[in-house]
Formats: C-alpha cells, sequence, structure tokens
C-alpha cells in the first residue's frame, strides 16, 4: 500500500467530529475521504447517507471507521469486511458478545485488520499504573464512575435502549482500564441495576468483582452526577494507595501526582489502528464487554424513578 491510508467514517456524531477527524488529520499516515451518516453532514469531504452507498459509490477506501452507537455497527462492520476493508469499531465494539466474535471470524477469513478500539486504555497513565500493579499483590480495587448523562449525552435517545448499555457506555471504559491494569482474569460476584421505569437500559449501576484470586473489586456508575464528575480508580497494595483519576489520565501516590488531559487517547488508537493495517492483525478484547454481559445476566433489576432528558 502507498500514500496514506484512505478512511471513511461512518456516524458523524459528537465522537466522529470531537475526536477521530483531527486525530487523523494530525497523522499523516491516514487521509479522511468519505463520510457516511443518515443526517450529519461532514463540510469538505464526499457524504453518503448510508455505509452501503459509501462503499459502493464513493471514492477508493482501504478502511472503515465505525462511530455510529453500538446497536447499528455489525451490519456495516461485515459489509465492510465483505468488500475487503480494514475496520476500527469504536466502544464498545458491538451490541452483543456474539456478534463481535461473528466479526472477528470474518476479518480472518477476508485477511483484513479489526480493531476493537478501547481508548481509556490509551490513557496517559494507564501504563505507569499498570507497571505499578505488576510489581504488588492487591488487596482492593475501587471503581467510582460517576457523570451527569445530561451534560454529556444530551438527546443520545440510543443510549437507553436496548444494546446502549446505559450507564455501563462510560462504565465500560472503566471496566477496560480494569482488564488491561489487572493481569488476572475478573470475574462478576453480583450486580444491581437501577433502571428508569421508562427507559430499557440502567442508570446506575453496582457491580461485585473479584480477581480469580479473591482480591475484591467494587464498581460503582452513575449517570446521575451533578457538581464534580468521577472517572478514578483507588488501589491499595501492601498500604500504599494508587489513584488512577480523569478516566486514566492523573496518576497519584502518596501525595505525588501527575495530571494530563484525553488528547492523547485518539492518536494512539490510530498508531496503532495504522500498524495492524500494516500486519493485518485483529486486536479485539472482548473482556470489557464479557464483564457488562455478565452483569446484565447476572444482574438483580431495581426499578428507579423515570428519567427524562
Ligand atoms: P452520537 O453523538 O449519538 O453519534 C452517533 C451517530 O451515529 C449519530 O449522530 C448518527 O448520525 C449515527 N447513527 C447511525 N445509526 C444510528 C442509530 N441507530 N441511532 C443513533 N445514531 C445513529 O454518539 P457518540 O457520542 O458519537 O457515540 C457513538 C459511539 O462512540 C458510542 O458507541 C459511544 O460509546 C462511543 N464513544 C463516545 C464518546 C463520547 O464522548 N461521546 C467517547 C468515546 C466513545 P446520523 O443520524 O447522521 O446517521
Amino acid at each position: 500500500m502507498s500514500g496514506p491510508l484512505r478512511l471513511g467514517i461512518v456516524g458523524y456524531g459528537k465522537i466522529a467530529q470531537d475526536q477521530h477527524v483531527p486525530a487523523i488529520a494530525g497523522n499523516d499516515g491516514l487521509e479522511l475521504v468519505a463520510v457516511a451518516s443518515r443526517h450529519n453532514h461532514a463540510p469538505g469531504l464526499p457524504n453518503y447517507a448510508s455505509h452501503q452507498e459509501m462503499l459502493a459509490t464513493g471514492p477508493a477506501l482501504d478502511a472503515v471507521v465505525l462511530c455510529q452507537p453500538p446497536q447499528a455497527r455489525f451490519e456495516a462492520a461485515r459489509d465492510a469486511l465483505l468488500a475487503g476493508k480494514h475496520v476500527f469499531l469504536e466502544k464498545p465494539p458491538g451490541a452483543s458478545l456474539s456478534e463481535v466474535e461473528a466479526l472477528i471470524a470474518l476479518a480472518r477469513r477476508q485477511g483484513v485488520a479489526l480493531f476493537a478500539s478501547w481508548h481509556s486504555r490509551y490513557a496517559r497513565c494507564v501504563p505507569a499504573a499498570k507497571r505499578w500493579l505488576a510489581e504488588r499483590r492487591i488487596d482492593r480495587l475501587t471503581i467510582t464512575w460517576k457523570e451527569d448523562v445530561r451534560h454529556w449525552h444530551p438527546g443520545q435517545e440510543w443510549i437507553w435502549q436496548p444494546g446502549g448499555f446505559g450507564v455501563f457506555d462510560p462504565g465500560i471504559n472503566a471496566l477496560s482500564i480494569l482488564t488491561e491494569i489487572v493481569s488476572e482474569p475478573i470475574r462478576l460476584i453480583a450486580a444491581a441495576l437501577e433502571t428508569p421505569v421508562n427507559r430499557q437500559a440502567p442508570i446506575a449501576a453496582r457491580l461485585e468483582l473479584a480477581t480469580a484470586d479473591g482480591v475484591p473489586i467494587a464498581a460503582e456508575f452513575d449517570f446521575r452526577q451533578t457538581g464534580p464528575q468521577s472517572w478514578d480508580i483507588v488501589v491499595e497494595a501492601g498500604g500504599e494507595t494508587l489513584c488512577l483519576g480523569h478516566g486514566g489520565n492523573s496518576l497519584s501516590l502518596a501525595g505525588a501526582g501527575d495530571d494530563g488531559d484525553i488528547d492523547g487517547e485518539y492518536p494512539a488508537l490510530y498508531r496503532r489502528f495504522a500498524a495492524l493495517v500494516h500486519e493485518r492483525g485483529i486486536d479485539v478484547d472482548l473482556a470489557p464487554l464479557r464483564l457488562v454481559a455478565d452483569a446484565f445476566l447476572r444482574g438483580r433489576t431495581c426499578p428507579t424513578d423515570a428519567f427524562e432528558d
């Protein structure tokens, strides 16, 4: 392949505009050449009303980047793979485990790259936290992921529908960090899912988890947070405490702090994707999605107040 990798984005919503477009523009090895979105329009580019139209009549593409909600992703991913394109999946990689397994098999058959991106794993302080944990026996790990859904997801009806995951849409980011920094398998023991009586997906969830060795892990996710927002993971190990904050972008240990911002996550995802395309590799880790699926399988539903956006 010569010249930059030619990309087409499907689903030109918040994350495509806020993160994908600037990350692609900042990488000389990539070029955004087309967008498929039913209602939204990307300025200065050929736009198509559907991924089928983009694939059939648009400019030549090497890869397709899927930025729609998870419920809409499978069909577009399958069509792109069948057309011989490399595929970049936003998180979560699908609305179910089985559909993502089907995509892995298809990508293998087609000999193209498939990337299930977990952007929070590329947060600045995650590698340092992983190194710190690797040298210690963990006593306890606590996740607090609380944000204001009205601020971060205004009008996103899909998030409340089956396959939208509700509060697990951001919560899965915490689980993607957890399954990256803890080397052992993690099992879900119990879950309580607070679901508004007028919605199909939880607005808050509490998970009880443990490593195979029995190290306790507690996770609390809440979409009703106003005021300060929390995307924190606290690890206690041998009398020391590590706080991984801001979704993995800050780290503090015994008073020493290191703060950053999220600007590096998507450029790093695209560097990884370009490397995968080069080797026609498949990088799809289902561990975070499996924990969410287990929470729905094993969780107790607790009906709660109706939610209006
Ligand atoms: P969004 O603002 O709602 O944008 C998604 C876009 O996908 C919509 O604008 C819509 O554009 C298109 N779409 C295609 N089929 C759709 C359907 N059935 N229902 C609704 N929209 C559909 O959502 P987003 O925040 O960008 O999130 C998209 C994905 O990125 C999610 O999986 C989310 O977890 C992930 N993500 C989001 C963030 C964030 O901060 N927002 C961060 C990281 C990852 P058209 O109507 O023009 O087709």
